[in-house]
């Protein structure tokens, strides 16, 4: 193996949301790239025109970004083996497969769709082979230009050897050995002018000088006829590294209908992509110094693809939020600031100073940027007048609890300094003269300072809120339920 940097690559396909999948790939790759000086970049594998979504490509580079996920090569900075995107290197594929027919490597099929359809039919009906019959291995050259000068639509397909096996090394799994009578004459080249996945990634990843594969599981079974597309065009083989698959927690694939899979989702519900990069690195990796929590240098300094895992990793949403609660308690302020605002979180009275003062009250249970303003409503706007449906059946209703209201403001209004030890015994004082239980005034208490009845402790509210909003804050709602018709 050359001493050569890596050059490794990831090459998503634009047929949807970006996928969790392609940032756990991603990350793998552009690590290694980085902590070994070698060049990571970015190919759009956009030949299937069937699945092709226009604005997919667009959504996968703004998501990696937002990961912070940089490549050094790809469709939009460009590099020394532009193009980037495969639907614009017809004319490479092309002249590799004729390369690989000139060789006696592939061949032509003229088989149409309608009889390659009667084909499988047969095959499945007693159970054969499933894969192409080669009935156009015995065409003549003759016969093939007969066809072709009729402008007869044809393919080209893998001439895979009838006997003999192919052997593939894979740096995670071993080694794979498959009896060359298993491997489908792979199509490489389609009727329609476009390659087949396989010929295009091998004809780039030869092209491109790329030396490490890592990618996901599900292409290990095609890596097989890779190797013989590699052997077909004399080039050297890359190191294979083929990375577990994410999984649901029944052990199954991970789809979206049992877990979200667009970035998308994890961006707008307010993960930080740092946390998410380091559940992702934990998903298929352990730190030899046994932390769970990690930054990047960490997860680059001692990453190597060797160590991945191959257990089934099972991606588990709920240690994610944990996680990123954890990452969004360790921001300092005015960083938090700096993330609600960017993300379109951060609710429109806010500042460091306000968020610095607040955010110990809500931290613990602040686990998406996502929901800092719901947690945080209290603080930022006016509760506003209380629904007496809120109160429930208290003593005196809402009368009686407009009183208590009244009282306890008053007796608020004499605090000197505005602080948790000099608050709670002025409010104990009132709550006895009142004779009203702790329910019975903190109820109501915690209703007009914060619009809800689940809240921080209430003292620390309102030394959080400061003196004068607390005072106007009762005012409020207690007039408010005196003349309940306003
Ligand atoms: N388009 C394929 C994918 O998204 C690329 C696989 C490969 O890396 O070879 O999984």
């Amino acid at each position: 193996m050359s001493e050569q940097p890596p050059r490794v690559r990831i090459a998503p396909s634009p047929t949807g949301d970006p996928h969790v999948g392609t940032a756990y790939v991603a990350l793998f790759n552009s690590t290694f790239a980085r902590a070994n000086g070698g060049t990571f970049l970015l190919r759009i594998d956009d030949t299937d025109r069937t699945r092709y979504r226009a604005d997919s490509e667009r959504a996968i580079m703004e998501s990696l970004r937002w990961l912070g996920i940089r490549w050094d090569e790809g469709p939009d900075v460009g590099g020394p083996h532009a193009p980037y995107r495969q639907s614009e290197r017809g004319d490479i594929y092309r002249r590799r497969a004729e390369e690989m027919v000139a060789r006696g490597a592939a061949y032509r099929c003229f088989c149409t769709a309608e009889r390659l359809e009667r084909m499988r039919a047969a095959q499945r009906a007693d159970k054969r082979f499933a894969g192409y019959d080669r009935a156009c291995r015995g065409l003549s050259a003759a016969e093939v230009e007969r066809l072709r000068a009729e402008g007869k639509p044809h393919v080209i397909r893998l001439l895979v050897p009838l006997d003999g096996s192919t052997a593939v090394h894979d740096e995670l799994h071993g080694q794979i050995v498959v009896a060359n009578a298993e491997i489908d004459d792979q199509v490489l080249f389609k009727s329609d002018g476009f390659p087949t996945y396989h010929l295009a990634n091998c004809a780039d990843d030869i092209a491109m000088g790329i030396t490490h594969v890592i990618r996901a599981e599900e292409w290990i079974i095609s890596t097989p006829k890779h190797v013989l597309i590699y052997r077909a065009l004399g080039a050297p083989l890359p190191r294979f590294y083929h990375v577990p698959l994410l999984r649901n927690a029944d052990k199954s694939k991970i789809s979206k209908r049992k877990n979200p899979v667009s970035l998308d989702y994890y961006r707008r519900q307010g993960y930080l992509p740092e946390a998410l990069l380091n559940f992702l690195a934990n998903m298929g990796w352990a730190s030899p110094e046994g932390k769970e929590i990690f930054d990047r240098e960490h997860f680059a300094r001692h990453f190597r693809p060797e160590d991945i895992h191959l257990g089934g990793p099972v991606f588990d949403l709920e240690k994610l939020r944990w996680m990123n609660g954890v990452y969004i308690r360790a921001l300092p302020p005015a960083e938090l600031v700096e993330r609600l605002r960017s993300e379109g979180f951060l609710p429109a009275a806010a500042d460091a100073a306000s968020v610095g003062r607040v955010l110990p009250l809500v931290a613990e249970r602040l686990h998406l940027l996502s929901e800092f303003e719901e947690l945080t409503r209290f603080y930022f706007a006016e509760p506003g007048a209380i629904a007496v449906a809120e109160l429930g059946p208290l003593k005196g209703g809402a009368a009686g609890c407009a009183r208590l209201l009244a009282e306890a403001g008053a007796a608020l209004a004499r605090v000197g300094r505005w602080e948790g030890g000099e608050i709670e015994p002025v409010l104990e004082t009132a709550r006895a003269a009142l004779a009203a239980s702790k329910p019975e005034l903190f109820m109501p208490l915690r209703l007009a300072l914060t619009g809800r009845k689940d809240s921080p402790p209430i003292l620390e509210v309102m030394q959080v809120l400061g003196k004068d909003k607390v005072l106007a804050r009762l005012a409020l709602a207690a007039r408010s339920l005196a003349e309940p018709s306003s």
